[in-house]
Order: C-alpha cells, then structure tokens, then sequence
C-alpha cells in the first residue's frame, strides 16, 4: 500500500513501542521483553515481509531455498574444531565436529582444537581444502545450483517487500548503535519519560576487584551485587548500575570516575536517557531478527547483503556496513559481538557479497587497524579479526593484492604505527613503556593479516599480480632496512654493564616475521622473472645500507702463505655489531633460489652476480658469528644476559632458519665466489686470529705468546670456533641450492642428528624441528625411513630410536648441535660402535655433492691458508701441555683432514664420469713445507702423532685417516690403471680386517675399566640411596627389619583348624608375642610392651567418601552428628594410613616440635608455604617424607586365657541382659545424682548385678605413661579429621570415631583386594600389613583412656540395636546400620562392660556370640533389600517367605546366591578383623585366589559354611528382634541396596574430542547459559562443574572458594580428582591448600599426552593410566602424591589451588 510512508510509519510505531517494552525499571526483566517484544515489535515487520501469515510465508521460503554447500556452523567457545594436516589449504581451515564425522579427513593425519569462539566451519568451501572440500552432508547434489542466482526464486514483490524492510530495520539498528549522544533520539524517534540509567562500560585496563570495590562503594550495593554487576560489564561490554532521575544517577557517574581515576584512565560511565537505552537494546533484537530470517532463505540472505553494502549518501565508504565497522571501536562489547555475528551469517557466507565486502575491508583496512590500535579490547572483539575469514581465501587475497595492493597496505600500515626508530632509520625499543609495549603487541595482528594474504602460494602469476607483488616485496625490504642492525651492541671492557638493554621487542620482531620471511622466498622461488626482480630489489636495498665502509675503518692488506688480499681493519671486540641482518639473509635466501633454477645450470651469465661484491656480502654476517665465537670464549662477560639471550634465540629453532642458516649460506655463497685463501685471511682477520698464524714461525705458538693465560685460552677457544665454522661452511650442503638435495634430505637429516642424541618422543622431535607457517614440519614423511616407534608403559612417552644403518649419517659437527649436544651424541654414537664391536671412531660422513654456484666451496679444503693453518695446529699438538692447543681443537682439525680425504675418495669415484675435477687433497697433506722452513708435511705429523703417549683418545682418528689415505693411493693407482673401479672399496671392513690383534686387546683393556666402574657405580649408588631416601621408601622398606617383623602370618602351630575368633581361637605363645622393632630416629631397638616406651608410628587420617553410594547426603553437621552407628550408604567415612615407619613416642615429639620451630621461623621471615599443614598437626614422615598427621601406638597382643565351660547364646544373652539392665540403673542414678545433687531415686527402678558383675569396679590401667599419652594423641586426631572439629580429648565420640576408623579402613581394604585381584591374606605390602594391626590394637585399647561410663553406655545402646532394649532410646532400625561398623564396635566397646565381670566369661566367647547376631542380622537385611517384594507385604511375613523360600531348594538357589554374595564382603572383612585384633594366622586357602575361599572364610571365623543354620538354631531368639521397628518398612521403601560393590571413577569415552564436544555445550550453572570458560569434569561422579571463575565462587568456612574446591568438600570429603577439560590434564586437589596436577589418562597415536591441548593430535583413552589413577583413589592415595608431587616442585606449593 503507501510504501512511501513505510520508514517513518515504522519509525513512529518503534518510537511508540520500544520504550513501553525496553528498559522500563532498575531491574531489566528480559523475560518479559522477550515475550511482548516479538508479539509487538517483530511479528508485524513479518507480516508485512510475508505478506500473510509469517510461519506459513517463511516456511515457503525455506522450502524453495536452495542452501548454499557451505556449513558456516558458529563455533561456541571451546567447542572442538578439526582440521586435517593433509588436505586443509591452512592451518585456519577447519570443520565442525559433524561434519568431520562425515568427512574423508577422518581417516588422514588431523589436528584437534577447541574453538576460542567466532569462526565458522569451512566445510564447502573447495578454496579451503586440496581434496574432500565436502562431507557427506554438504555434498552438492548434482550441478545445477552451482552459479544460479538465488534472487531468481522470489516474486518481484517478495523481492521489494524484503528490500525495504531491510533497509528501514537496518538502517535504524546501525543508527541507534553507533548513536553516541546521550539523551537526545535520532529523527523520528523521541524521548520519553524523564528517567535515565547510569551505565557502566568494560575496560581490560580495571581488574575485577577494583570494579567491584568501586561499585560497592558508588551505588550501595552488595558485595554479591557488584560482583553480578562486574560479571555482566565484563560479559557483554556495559551494564546500567543505576536507575532514577539524571541527578541520581550523575551522582554514581561521579564516584565511580572519581575512585578508579588514580592510577589509570578512570572506568568509562554514561549517564542515559532510558529511551535511548531501549532503542539500542531493541536494535540488537533487531539485528538478531535480521539473523534468524535470512536463515530461511538465501535470497533474503543476499538482500540483505545488498542492503547493507549499498553506498550512502555520503559516496564511498558510507554504506550501512562501512558505518558499522568504521565505528567499531566506539561500541560496547555487546554490539560488536551481535552485528560481527550478522555479518559472519550474511556477507561471509554469500560468495558474491564476500567478495565486496573483502574489497569494502580493504579499503577501510588502515583506519580499522588504527583504530584496533589504540582501542583497548581484545582482538576476537574487534572487525579487524574477520580479516582471517577473506584473506585466507586465496582468491580473494590474490585479487585483493592486485586490486587493493592490499600487501603494500598492510605493511605500511604496519611500519607507521612502528615509530620507535633511531638517527639511522633503524626500529629502536630502548626506552619503551609498557604502553607502547601493549601498542607493539597489539600491531603484530598485522603481521597475521600478512600471513593470512601469503599463506597460499599462486600457481599462476599475471603481469599485474607481478607489479602488486614485487611492491609489496619493495615495502617489505623498507621494513627490513629498518631492521638491519638494529639494537647494536658493543663489547663492555672494565666494568660490567649497568642496565641490561632492551633486547626482547626486537627479537620478537624477527620471531614474528620469520615465517613472513619465508613466505616471501617461496613466493619468488615460485615465478623466476619474480625471482630474478626480488633478487635485484634485495641487493640493491643491501647495497644502500652498507654503501661503503665506514669512516674507522681503514684498508689493510694481508698476506699468508704466499697469498695476499685487501681488506678494512675491523675488530668485533672493539666496535659495534648487531645480530639483526635480515636483509643479508634474505638475500642469501634469495640467492640460493637462483641458484636452484634452470638458468643458473645453464646460463649462469644471465643472473645478476656481476654486480655483487662477495667481501661486502660476507662482512655482516661474519660480524655476526665471531661475535658469537666471543661470547663462547667469555670475552663478552660484562655485556650481562640479555647478550647471552639473545645468542641463544640466534641459534634457536624458532628462529635460526632466518638468522643463523642464512648467515651460514651467506658466508657459502660469498666464498664461493672469492678465492679460498682470500676468504680464509679475512675470517681469520674478523676472528682477531690472523696474527698467531700469519707469523713465520706460527708453529711456535707457545714461545711467543705466553703472556696471559686467559688470552691464551681465549684464543684457544675462537681457533675451535673459527675450525668449527670453516666445517660448516664446507660440509654443509643439506640447503636445497647449496647442496644438490630436497627438502626432504633437509628433515630427514635433522631427524637423525636428534636420534643420534638419544632415542626421542614425537613431541621432542617436532619441538627440535622448526615448523613452517603451517606448523608443520614435515617428519611424517621420512621419520619411518630412519627411525623405529617403540610404545610406552604404564608411564612414560613412546619413543622413535634411530634405525642403525641410518647412523651413518652421523656428523659429530652438525650446525645445529650445541655443544653439549655435540657432546651427548658423541658419547652415544661411541657407545652404539663399541656395542657392536666395531671401531668407536667417527670419521666425516660421504656428503651430498654442491650445485653448481656453489662447487668451488670444496677448495678450501686443499688451499695454501688452511693447510698451514691444520698443520700449525698438529704441530702444536706434538708439545704434550701448556695450553697451547686443546683437545677439540685437535679433534676439529682431524676432522677436517677426514673429510678432505672423503671429499678426495667421491672425486676419484665419480671422476669416470666428471673428469674435470682438480681435487687432489693426499698429495696436498704429503708435501713437506718449502724452504728455508722445511716444515714435515701434515702426513708426516700425523705419522708422528700417532705414537704420541699423550694423544690417545685422538689414535682412533689419526690411525683411520692413515688407513684410509693408504686406500687412496691404491685407489688412485687402481682408477689411473683401468680408469674405472669395480670393487667397491668399503673403507670401514677394509680398516677393521686388518686391525683385528689390536682390537681384541683394546676389548680387554675395555671390560677392564667397565669392571672398574661398575664398583663405582654401586658404591655410589649405595651412597645415593642414603642421599635421596624417599625415592627408595620402597627398597628400605624391604631392608628395614622393623616393619617386616611377620611373625605372626606363618602358621606356627601345627593345628590342623585355625579359628581366629571364639573360645577355640589360636593364640600366641610367649615367644610369638615377643615383637621387637628399630626406632627410625635414633636407630635403637625397642621391645613392644605394654609397660614399655611407647613407639608409635606415622599415620596419616582422612576422612573419605570412597566407599560411598550415595554422594547427594549433605555433610553431616560436626557438632550434633552421633557417629555411633555407620549407615550402610558409608556416605563418609575416616580413613587411617601409614607409610610403615616407627619411632618412639618421645623421638617423635621431639622431631615434630623441631618441625614446628622451623615452619614459625619459616613463616616470620618469609612467605613461604609447605606442602604440609603443620598448626594442623601434619608433618612429614622423616624417613620417607610421606604426609602424616598423628601417629598410631603399637601394643602387643592382649593376653587371654582359655576357660573351660561357656554359655550359648541364649545363655549368654540373658546374662549379658540382665547386666545391662543393672548397668544402665546404675547409670541412671548416677545421672540423677549429678543432676539433682538429691538422691532421687524415684524414677529409676534399681536392678541388682548378676553374680560376679560388680558396678563399682574400676579396672586398673595397665599402659604405661607414655602408651597413655599416645592413646590419647591418635584418638583425639582421628576424632578431629574425622568429625572436622576442635579437638577435645573428653568428648564422648572419640572412642565412636577411632573404631570407626578402624571399620572403615579395613573394609576399603578388603575392597582394594578385590578390586585388585589378589587374595585376602599375604598380598599386603608390609606398611598397611602394620597399619591395620596397630589400628586394631588400638581400637581395643582406647576405651581405657576414654571414661568408662561413656563406652559401656555406647556398648549398651550398640546391643541394644541387635537386642531390642525398650529402655534404650533411638534404636535405628538394621537397614540403616552397616552390620561391620556394628561388628567392630561391639566387640572394641565389650571391654569397658567385660571388665566389671568376674564371673569366668570369656571374651573370646563374647566375641563369637557378636560375630553370630551380628552375620545373621546381615542375613536378614540382605534378604530384606535384595528380595524384589512388595512393600505392602509385612516386613515380618516377607522374612518368613524369603526363609520358607530358602528352604525349596530350587526356588531358593538363587536368593541363596544372592546372600553369599551379599556377605562376603562383610565376612572377609571381619576375618581381617580378627585376625589383626587376636593375632590368629591365616589359613593358607586364604593366601590365594580359588575356589576354597568360602569354606576358608567360614572355618576361619568359627561360622558354620550353611550360614542359615545359625538363622535357625537361634530362630525363636532372633525371629522377633528385628522386624517390628518401624523404620523397617519405610527403609524397605527406599530400599538401599546392601550388596557391596566397589565405586568406579566414572566411564570416561574413547575419544577426547566426545568430551570436549560435552564441555562445550556446558553452561555455567550461575550466570544464565554463559559458556564456562574452564569446565572441569569430577572424575568421582561425573559432575561437570565451571571452574577457576569468579561466577562460581561460593563461600566454604569463611574462604572463597571455586567451584572444585566446592564441590569436592560433598563429593569427596575433601579430596578431589578432576579433569580440566580444555587443558586435557587431571587435577587433584585436598582441601582448600593442597592440589597437583597429574598426567591425564589419555594418549595420542605416539604415545603422548597433550597437557594443554597444544598438539591438537587425536587422542584416545588409555585404560592402564587411567585405572592407575583410580587406584590411586581407591587406596587413599591422591593426598600422598599431592603431597610427593609439591614436595618435588616447589612451585605447586604457591599456587592458590582453592580458587580452582
Ligand atoms: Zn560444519
Ligand atoms: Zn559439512
Ligand atoms: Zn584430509
Ligand atoms: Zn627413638
Ligand atoms: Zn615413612
Ligand atoms: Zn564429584
Ligand atoms: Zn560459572
């Protein structure tokens, strides 16, 4: 209808509505706005796009589409993303996980990462991928809609319609988020109301805590408030703080701006008209809208793109799409991240748009950079990363090269905001800021633009994207300039220097630019007319820099063995230098490439070589490495560490192949071209060598120069430097151009020079190997052609070992072996030969053959210069000592001679062919000096050399170059005779056949000296062990008499029946109770005995939820909770351990008030933590530094005596009854007395003891003192860990806690056995075998430190649980009690009630009569739970079913199963039981896994092996005990399943990626469907939680802690086993201080982890490591390794582990 009118129709009803929606209150209600906004607002606009019904309209559309084969899937924040190192164009490409699952990459090599959110799936795309662009979702169906305009399937109107919707909406949204004035709308749209927010904006400059300080103060509000506040600004980019009238919220403005304008730019606040801010929150609806509708079609889509590109009234660059980027960096966080986002889903994905808005981007390119450059956010926030998503399209960078000389823009753009520069035009980063710092960090993004454009090579190249290339190249040079000699140094004499210079942003620089460097070379080498002109560019740019020398430097001329040259005097040591030559270099590069080509085989002539001057090219790089040499010979010293730093980097993989290779090259390509000896006096004069061997008489070293023995080994040093450089310049020919070789030789020669050190992980080698812009460095196709893979174990890393025959490669002097590389290898490859019975000596490796440029390299070898200098050197080594000569100058020089013999012996060999060759290097080295001198020959000094005492180590070499000179000669001979060799002369078998009598003595003499050593190594290894105990805790265990003392597992007695509990039971002679052990700290000797000195031992207490089933029970609450019965969930229980190792109670005490001492002392004088917690008793074991936190009394077994005639049963339970009844009276009265102060004896019936049972008895304490003491420490420690309370030795629950203590630690034993496959008894090691007897014995003891009344009152209402007792009160009913906690109980309480008995009971008697009830109230819970009943059915009348059931052998078959199964966890608990308290050997059943175990178990215990015989001989007794509580049936209800299982760690999935993909859809549970930044899984239950981040943080006793720290106080007492998902690494963590980080338990093909995902290789899980980890739970460990792990590595102490 009146489209005319459609805008400002639009635009009133917006201004009507949007405000009455948006923004009405302090409180924002978004669910509201999301409800009215799409009702009022969107649906109209859908209407009038449709033109009917919107859901049937844009169904049509999305029927009629025809998508686009692209994914453009979004990746979330730390969603997985693939790529494959095969196929992908770039490392940026990259897939979704669906669509690599349907991809062919599957199958190749690829990389895995996670997504740091924005980017898009590039499945699709044919420019992203060499081969399988699609995956089988995506796969274009047939041809046609290849190139077809989408537009073509809408009507006209449609087409018009959408055109103007878009137009209005649009324009609206990108007016209202770049409106920058604060209370005013644009035309169209007016104010309303008169309230205002005061908003808040992010910065990366304010920390989270000064923004929530501020807020706290400014606007009244919580802690918890602000820190929501913070969580939002820094989440979306603003956030109103404040709403009310102007004055209000100008008041906050103020306060804010005030506290946070100290130190830095004060926080950024607006005061604003609420209807501005409703209008900017509905034009990021908008733009969503926008988002979602142009999904349905990609007509709409392209609309869109046409609306938003069209130029503005203001002509170019004014389109609605320009305006938004141009403003980028003015907008909040919020608003880029949603119009970034449109753009991604609109412009990106359309191929024709992509491309104008790549042309759009460029040309605003400059701007957009600045304003990233001074804009604070970070770079995913920023317009500016989008360039990755066109420049890496390599059409699009191709055109944008040639259309928008896009490389010559970025490079400039690049250098302008790079001004730090010095007089000469060089960068100089002397004196900068932090800022600046921050400014130079944020410009290098420019030189991934660079990287991005470069990264695809052309295949064909046009006349224009020549020009556009060769000026980008022309702008690069400009840049290099700026960097060739940059930051020079000069050598500090006298004082050491003051302040170290910068050196770091210069470095960083270079780093940076490597691969750009690179890049560049390849570009040229790729087109040769491009080649030839870079080449001319870069020698002209370096002639332009070193135009001539400068001023101090004056012509000399040198004159040496009858040869002479001109050249300057310059001395390293004395005038400036600088590491930084990257034009050199790139000129070497460059000249390499030439000399790779066509035309320089054949028309040499052609190439621009005329115009260079070799003296020039070699003088920087020359400069270079002798400084180098100097800072290897000290002479540099006083310059500090940033020289040494950056020698260091100079060298280093990530850098050498643009620094230190190219220098290399350059010395090669410029001696190539000059006469040997030339170059050789030149270097010798840049060495500050030429004067020691231009002399007449240089052979005399020694006489002439013995002033200062410093220089002399100075200069020892740079003669092994200078040696060592002349080999690398002629031996190393594995650059392709220089040396007739591939690529591949390169890597596969660097791969064995690595082995040949060692055998390496996969990991080592590529971090040894530099990477390519891709980041990869090419070992996977040659490493199976010189190495072998060997997998890993349990730990470790799979490694590759060299293959032998590779080794023959080996070169003792490869460039890039450090020294002590060198070394290492040296020694290896030495000892492999000696191995193999083979001669150690390693002689040069045959060398590939130089190209042509670079042929007459091969010559200095035979020239006048270096025969003099070789000889020189032989003729020093003639003089045993004085420091004339070393022995690696020696060993160089050697080599040297070998590798001129080598070179001779391929000549000769290859002279069939190639006859032009003049190399005749044995002559050279036979010819003596001329006269007068009459100097012996270098061969007859060898000869000499030979038998010199003093040189054995070198006799190896000399004796192999004589032998091989001697092949040579017959070998010349031979060649010279019949011009062509036939047998193949292997110098290697021909030298060892001949030299067999010598080696067999040299065998001899070896096995000698290895004997010789091997006692060496063992005294030291004895020795060793006594330094570093704690790593041989194990092998000392062994060798200590005290903890092995097993005395009392071999059956002594030869009783055919071993009863463990019960009147019949095995009892211990005299002798056998003797038990005499070593005190760890004052090695004396000590028998345990009651009345003794205490001896105690090193424990460790925890309390542990490993046994738990049901981890939802909340904590319990420590001041109320009543321990006395365990539920049989074991919900928490308190675990003891030791180490094993045992001291005196008073050695002990002394050593921990040692160790408290020293950690106040610590403490005052410096912050520094321990692993160890010591104000709350822990401290580590002395012997083994294991952790500890109290220790456990030995006792010897009680002593007991056999009677004769003892109750049954029921007998015994009435007696026991009726001493209850008067004990309880008793107590009563006592309670009334104390309370009244009366006698009232009113309300207590007074019942009268049994005979022999008397009341007022107080039994004797037969401990000593000291026993006493210790009694009382380890109870009180295991009632304070396992309660977590203060200690308090009166409390009535000590004794509760330590035989519960006692329960629990056997029964996770009895479990870990199990779960380890290993029989009950003997499979112990022996400190958990000393642990649990002690424990035990303990037990039983404690009571007497304890008050009595308090234990016999546990024991009464303990019984009463078994024997219903209407007097006793709070009786829980036998399913929630678990029957061995009940067990222990009973039978460590009795002793407080049997000690009043004098009548002849026997305890042994009350113990099997414990056992009895105790197994057969098991029965009957087990029959309870596990029977699939009704819970209708009475409790009672199910026993009778299950019972008649049992009877029916077929029908109760199974329920018997089920029972045996039941409790046999519980019955082979209470064998170890008693078999620690009473001392009682296993019988051997036990001591193995088999068949017999039940009937073992049974006869053990003293039960018979039909355990429903004791159900009925006792039935009338028991049948009514139980079933009538009425917890019975609420607790049948429930049904707690009794059969115990052992915990697993959760089920992890094969593959790593499954579990990124889950952590990736997990949201933080607090802020509202935010993406967590650290998800970290809990490997106990499975529990997924958002940790190490603010959000998350919640308060646990008074501290902040996050969300592990957390959740492992429910999940696991404390102790928590984590994995961090994005960083694929285990956490452990114990308590709020303590944590490490451990190995995870997955691996990739080469056996390695990935601690923080960097590799990006598949991996997959390991079973072995992880059930390794999981033992490591099961048996309590995870506090022990912490413990080893931050003892090891200090560093882990420090780290604030509860915020994890
Ligand atoms: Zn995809
Ligand atoms: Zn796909
Ligand atoms: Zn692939
Ligand atoms: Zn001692
Ligand atoms: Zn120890
Ligand atoms: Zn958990
Ligand atoms: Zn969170």
């Amino acid at each position: 209808c009146e489209i005319s009118n459609l805008p400002k129709e639009v635009y009133q009803h917006l201004a009507c509505y949007v405000p009455k929606i948006y923004c009405l209150g302090p409180n924002l209600n978004p669910q509201n706005e999301d409800l009215l906004a799409p009702l009022l607002l969107q649906s109209p606009l859908e209407w009038y796009l449709c033109g009917e019904e919107p859901s049937v309209g844009l169904a049509k559309l999305e029927q009629n589409n025809q998508p686009s084969q692209l994914c453009g899937h979004v990746f979330k924040v730390g969603e997985p993303t693939y790529s494959c190192r095969e196929c992908a164009a770039d490392p940026t490409c990259v897939l979704c996980m669906q669509c690599f699952l349907g991809s062919v990459h599957k199958e190749h090599r690829y990389r895995m990462t996670t997504s740091g959110g924005g980017g898009f799936c590039d499945c699709g795309d044919t420019e992203a991928w060499k081969k399988g662009p699609y995956c089988q979702k995506h796969e274009p169906n047939i041809s046609d809609s290849s190139q077809k305009d989408p537009l073509a399937n809408l009507s006209d109107e449609m087409i018009a319609r959408t055109y103007n919707v878009f137009s209005i909406i649009l324009k609206y949204a990108v007016d209202m988020l770049t409106w920058e004035k604060e209370d005013e709308l644009p035309e169209g749209l007016e104010a309303r109301g008169d309230t205002y927010y005061c908003m808040l904006f992010n910065d990366e400059v304010h920390t989270y805590e000064q923004v929530i300080y501020t807020l706290q103060k400014a606007v009244n509000c919580t802690q918890k408030e602000a820190v929501s506040f913070a969580t939002t600004v820094d989440r979306d980019g603003r956030k109103s703080v404040r709403f009310g009238d102007f004055q209000f919220c100008e008041q906050a403005k103020s306060v804010i701006v005030r506290n946070t304008s100290r130190q830095t730019k004060p926080l950024r606040v607006q005061v604003m008209h609420s209807s501005v801010v409703a209008h900017q929150c509905f034009a990021l609806k908008a733009l969503t809208w926008l988002g979602q509708i142009i999904r349905y079609s990609d007509a709409l889509r392209r609309i869109l793109c046409q609306v938003g590109l069209q130029r503005g009234p203001e002509g170019e660059n004014s389109s609605l799409v320009d305006t938004l980027m141009l403003c980028d960096s003015k907008m909040w966080k919020g608003a880029r991240n949603v119009y970034h986002q449109l753009f991604m889903s609109s412009l990106l994905m359309d191929t024709k748009y992509k491309k104008l808005f790549a042309i759009q981007f460029a040309k605003n390119y400059e701007r957009l950079q600045s304003d990233y450059v001074k804009d604070d956010h970070d770079r995913e926030f920023s317009v500016t990363d989008l360039s990755v998503q066109m420049f890496t399209v390599p059409s699009l960078a191709r055109m944008l090269i040639t259309e928008e000389n896009l490389m010559t823009t970025i490079i400039r753009t690049f250098m302008d905001h790079l001004r730090h520069r010095d007089l000469h035009g060089h960068f100089q980063f002397e004196r900068y800021t932090a800022q600046q710092a921050f400014k130079f960090r944020r410009v290098q993004s420019l030189i991934g633009d660079l990287k991005y454009v470069l990264i695809s090579r052309p295949t064909e190249w046009t006349d224009q994207l020549r020009e556009k290339y060769l000026e980008g190249f022309s702008a690069f040079l400009e840049l290099l300039k700026c960097m060739q000699g940059m930051d020079p140094v000069v050598r500090q004499v006298g004082q050491h220097i003051e302040m170290e210079p910068e050196w770091e942003a210069a470095f960083t620089l270079q780093m940076k630019l490597t691969h750009i460097i690179s890049m560049m070379q390849e570009w040229c080498s790729s087109d040769e007319r491009v080649l030839i002109e870079a080449y001319k560019k870069c020698l002209s740019a370096l002639t332009h820099c070193h135009s001539g020398f400068t001023d101090g430097e004056q012509p000399i001329t040198l004159s040496m063995c009858g040869h002479s040259v001109d050249t300057i005097r310059y001395c390293v040591s004395q005038e400036k230098v600088s590491i930084h030559l990257p034009l050199s270099r790139l000129l070497a590069g460059l000249h390499a490439l030439l000399s790779k080509t066509e035309v320089a085989y054949r028309f040499p002539e052609l190439l621009p070589l005329s115009e260079l001057s070799p003296p020039m090219l070699i003088e920087h790089p020359l400069r270079c490495l002798v400084l180098c040499a100097q800072v290897h010979a000290g002479m540099w010293r006083r310059n500090g560490f940033s020289l040494v730093n950056q020698i260091y980097y100079y060298h280093n993989v990530k850098c050498r192949v643009e620094m230190f290779d190219k220098d290399l090259s350059m010395l090669q390509a410029g001696a190539s071209m000059m006469d040997p000896n030339h170059f050789l006096m030149i270097m010798l004069s840049r060495f500050e060598l030429y004067h020691i061997f231009s002399s007449a008489d240089c052979r005399k070293r020694y006489n002439r120069e013995n002033a200062n023995k410093d220089v002399v080994q100075q200069n020892n040093t740079l003669i092994e430097e200078m040696l060592h450089l002349v080999i690398m310049i002629v031996g190393e020919r594995y650059t392709a151009g220089v040396g007739q070789v591939e690529c591949f030789d390169e890597i596969r020669r660097e791969i064995v020079h690595q082995l040949c050190i060692r055998p390496m992980a996969h990991s080592e080698l590529v971090k040894a190997l530099p990477e390519n812009e891709n980041k990869e460095t090419g070992m996977e196709r040659v490493i199976d052609s010189v190495a072998l893979f060997k997998k890993p174990g349990v730990t470790g890393k799979g490694l590759y070992k060299l293959r032998p025959e590779s080794a023959k490669m080996f070169n003792l002097y490869f460039h890039h072996y450090s020294r002590a590389d060198q070394s290492k290898a040296e020694e290896a490859q030495r000892k492999i030969k000696r191995q193999n019975g083979e001669d150690s000596v390693l002689p040069p490796p045959v060398l590939p053959r130089f190209c042509p440029l670079f042929a007459s390299l091969v010559n200095i070898l035979q020239c006048d210069v270096l025969l003099g200098i070789l000889g020189a050197v032989l003729q020093w080594a003639m003089e045993p000592s004085g420091g004339h000569w070393s022995e690696s100058m020696l060993q160089r020089v050697l080599h040297l001679i070998g590798m001129g013999l080598v070179e001779e012996q391929q000549h000769l060999l290859s002279s069939a062919e190639d006859n032009d060759t003049n190399f005749n290097f044995t002559l050279k080295i036979s010819r003596p000096g001329e006269a007068p001198a009459n100097t012996p020959s270098i061969l007859a000094l060898l000869e000499t050399l030979q038998n010199a005492p003093h040189l054995e180590v070198h006799k190896d070499m000399i004796r192999w170059i004589l032998k091989v000179k001697l092949i040579q000669i017959s070998l010349q001979s031979h060649l010279d005779s019949s011009g062509h060799s036939q047998e193949e002369v292997s110098i290697g078998s021909t030298v060892r056949d001949k030299d067999k009598a010598e080696r067999k003595r040299k065998a001899e003499m070896a096995r000698l000296r290895r004997e010789k050593i091997m006692a060496q190594m063992s005294e030291m290894q004895r020795h060793f062990i006594n330094e570093n105990k704690e790593l041989f805790q194990q092998s000392l265990e062994e060798l200590d008499p005290s903890t092995s003392s097993t005395l009392e597992h071999s059956p002594s007695s030869c009783d055919s029946t071993l009863f463990c509990v019960g009147p019949r039971r095995w009892r211990a002679g005299g002798s056998d109770r003797r038990q005499v052990v070593t005190c760890i700290l004052c090695q004396e000797e000590q028998e345990i005995r009651i009345d003794g000195k205490a001896m105690v031992l090193a424990a460790f207490v925890q309390r542990s939820t490993v046994m738990s089933k049901n981890r939802k029970r909340p904590p319990h609450n420590p001041d109320k909770y009543d321990p006395l019965f365990m539920h049989p969930d074991l919900s928490f229980g308190t675990h003891t351990g030791s180490c094993g190792h045992i001291m005196h109670s008073h050695c002990w005490q002394r050593y921990f008030e040692a160790v408290q001492a020293k950690e106040q002392r610590r403490q005052q004088r410096l912050r520094v933590h321990t692993s160890y917690d010591v104000e709350n008793g822990e401290f580590l074991c002395p012997l083994c530094e294991c952790l500890s936190n109290t220790v456990i009394p030995l006792l010897p077994l009680t002593k007991t005596s056999c009677s004769s005639e003892q109750p049954d049963l029921s007998q015994w339970l009435n007696i026991t009854s009726l001493q209850m009844k008067a004990l309880l009276s008793a107590h009563r009265k006592a309670k009334a007395a104390d309370a009244d102060g009366v006698d009232d004896m009113d309300g207590v019936n007074d019942c009268p003891p049994p005979d022999g049972f008397k009341l007022d008895y107080t039994p004797k304490n037969p401990y000593s003192s000291t026993i006493k003491e210790m009694l009382t420490t380890f109870g009180t420690a295991t009632y304070k860990v396992g309660l977590k309370v203060h200690p308090n030795e009166q409390d009535p629950r000590v004794p509760i806690m330590c035989w519960g203590s006692c329960a629990y630690t056997i029964q996770s034993i009895e479990r870990l056995l199990v779960d380890e496959e290993k029989p009950l008894f003997g499979s112990l090691p022996c400190r958990q075998d000393d642990c649990l007897s002690s424990l035990t014995r303990f037990g039983s003891a404690c009571w007497t430190v304890s008050s009595h009344a308090t234990v016999q009152n546990h024991f009464i209402r303990l019984l009463a649980a078994l024997v219903p007792d209407p007097r006793v009160e709070n009786t829980p009913c036998i399913l929630d009690i678990d029957m061995f906690h009940l067990l222990v109980s009973l039978v460590l309480s009795h002793p407080a009630v049997f000690s009043l008995d004098s009548s002849g009971l026997s305890a042994d008697t009350a113990q099997l009569h414990f056992l009895h009830l105790v197994t057969v109230a098991h029965i009957v819970q087990i029959l309870l739970s596990s029977v699939p009943g009704e819970s209708l059915i009475l409790p009672l009348h199910k026993l009778h079913v299950c019972f008649s059931g049992l009877r029916e052998v077929d029908s109760g078959w199974h329920l018997w199963c089920c029972v045996k199964a039941g409790i046999l966890p519980y019955l082979r608990a209470a064998a170890l039981f008693f078999h620690y308290l009473n001392g009682a050997p296993a019988p051997p059943e036990l001591h193995t896994l088999g068949v017999g175990e039940w009937e073992a178990l049974c006869g053990y215990l003293c039960l018979p092996s039909n355990l429903l015989q004791l159900f009925y001989n006792n039935r009338e007794l028991m049948e009514p005990l139980w079933c009538s509580h009425p917890g019975v049936l609420q607790g049948l209800q429930s049904s707690v399943a009794l059969i115990r299982e052992s915990n697993h760690l959760i089920e992890l999935p094969g593959d790593y990626s499954a579990l990124i993909n889950q952590a990736s859809s997990f949201t933080c549970p607090k802020s509202g469907g935010d993406k967590s930044r650290a998800p970290t899984l809990c490997l106990v239950c499975g529990a997924m939680l958002c940790s190490q981040s603010y959000c998350c943080q919640s308060e646990l006793e008074g501290v902040d802690v996050g969300a592990c720290t957390a959740h492992t106080f429910a999940c696991g007492a404390g102790v928590g086993i984590f994995l961090r998902v994005r960083e694929s690494q285990v956490l452990f963590l114990a308590g709020k201080t303590k944590g490490c980080f451990y190995a995870p338990p997955y691996l990739d093909d080469y056996g390695e982890t990935d601690q923080g995902l960097r590799r990006g290789n598949p991996l997959h899980l390991c079973q072995e490591r992880y059930r390794k980890i999981q033992k490591l739970w099961r048996q309590h460990s995870i506090t022990e390794e912490i413990g080893h792990a931050q003892e090891a590595n200090q560093t882990l102490v420090g780290i604030d582990w509860q915020h994890l």
